[in-house]
């Protein structure tokens, strides 16, 4: 089966198969596993090991977003959000569940964000003390530009948080050139092509030490992480942690480390151009113009014929063993597919023929956006 959804993503058996052990967490085996993650996952975010520290934190993407905001922001403090959609939408809430003040940048749906309207939000209001950007936006499948809004973030002596969920292992990213950041979140099953259950934050030691007791949550502070580390050691957690589930990203990482980042990318891009071009034979609507959609998921608006559902839709393509979401997640009715996951842009090409028998199973002629 081909897991388009996007997230978690199709993997490799040699992942999944690192799973099927039992594991003792504490024990020097597993600690060593752990140790060599931190590492690993140190590089893959350009992390300097003076500078940063990766933290691991049981879960999911909301977890370790909700666990930055709480350990980076004071109570009652104030985070400028582009609202880029639904997953600035989730942090914003986030961010207002846990009692700081999330004030959103007014943003197209299909828009990118311009870094010069953050430097001009933030020039007006200096009470924002932080700027959190959902580097790439799953809802609509437009990636922001991190590096150029993090440079007006630093040039305003402001700070920011990277919900890089969605882009983390594909998407350039080197903190040791962005000092602005104090984290950059993300999880295992996305672009690192591993199994979902736990999530990192690549965080700035000086701001972990400054922000102690920001959090209101034992669980949810990162700096108690990284204090537990330098305690007990980097290969220890502070409550049971997912041991399978990174044991297969320490394997999902020697994938990665053998493909390089950028060649993953160039992987995923050609998924995503393979099935923009199948899209468009189909006789089916885009939801961005091509110019605009990121290589990570594509959406596509609903056909107008009175045949379709979406739920047929995904039932369908299931039967040919595609697997794409049975929601939406933009403003207007669409269908969701992700290009990420150890994918070929040969098997992309599959699932867009799945698609075309699909739609002639259930009847659906009449192809253009509703
Ligand atoms: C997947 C994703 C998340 C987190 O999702 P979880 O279901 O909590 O793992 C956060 N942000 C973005 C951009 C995502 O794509």
């Amino acid at each position: 089966m081909l897991l388009l959804i996007p997230g978690p993503v199709t993997t490799r058996p040699e992942v999944r198969r690192a799973m099927s052990q039992d594991i003792a967490p504490w024990d020097n085996d597993f600690r060593a596993v752990l140790v060599r993650l931190r590492e690993r996952i140190l590089r893959v975010a350009g992390g300097r090991p003076d500078e940063h520290a990766a933290l691991p934190l049981q879960g999911c993407g909301h977890f370790v977003t909700e666990a930055a905001l709480r350990t980076f922001l004071p109570p009652g403090g104030r985070i400028l959000i582009p609202a880029t959609g639904a997953y600035a939408d989730r942090m914003v809430r986030l961010a207002r569940e846990s009692g700081r003040v999330p004030v959103p940048l007014p943003l197209g749906p299909t828009e990118t964000t311009d870094p010069q309207a953050v430097a001009r939000a933030l020039a007006e209001d200096p009470t924002l003390s932080h700027v959190g950007v959902v580097y790439s936006e799953t809802g609509s499948g437009v990636i922001h530009d991190a590096v150029a809004i993090g440079a007006v973030v630093r040039t305003a002596g402001r700070r920011m948080i990277v919900d890089s969920v969605s882009a983390f292992g594909a998407l350039p990213l080197d903190l040791s050139a962005m000092p602005e950041v104090d984290a950059a979140v993300f999880t295992t099953n996305k672009c690192l092509e591993a199994l979902p259950g736990a999530g990192f934050a690549v965080a700035r030691i000086d701001r972990l030490q400054a922000c102690g007791g920001n959090a209101g949550s034992w669980s949810f502070d990162l700096s108690d992480i990284y204090a537990h580390a330098l305690r007990a050691g980097p290969g220890s957690f502070r409550f049971t942690p997912p041991a399978q589930i990174l044991a297969a990203l320490d394997v999902a990482l020697d994938y990665y480390e053998a493909e390089t980042r950028p060649r993953r990318l160039e992987r995923y891009t050609a998924n995503m151009r393979t099935l923009y071009a199948g899209i468009q034979r189909l006789g089916l609507t885009p939801y961005l113009p091509e110019e605009q959609q990121g290589p990570v998921i594509m959406n596509v608006h609903v056909p107008a014929d009175p045949a379709w559902t979406l739920q047929g839709f995904v039932d369908a393509l299931k039967r040919r063993n595609v697997l794409i979401s049975n929601f939406h997640n933009t403003p207007v009715p669409t269908f969701r597919v992700g290009c990420i996951g150890a994918i070929t842009p040969a098997e992309m090409a599959g699932a867009v023929e799945a698609m075309h028998q699909a739609l002639q199973e259930i009847g659906v002629t009449r192809r253009k956006a509703a």
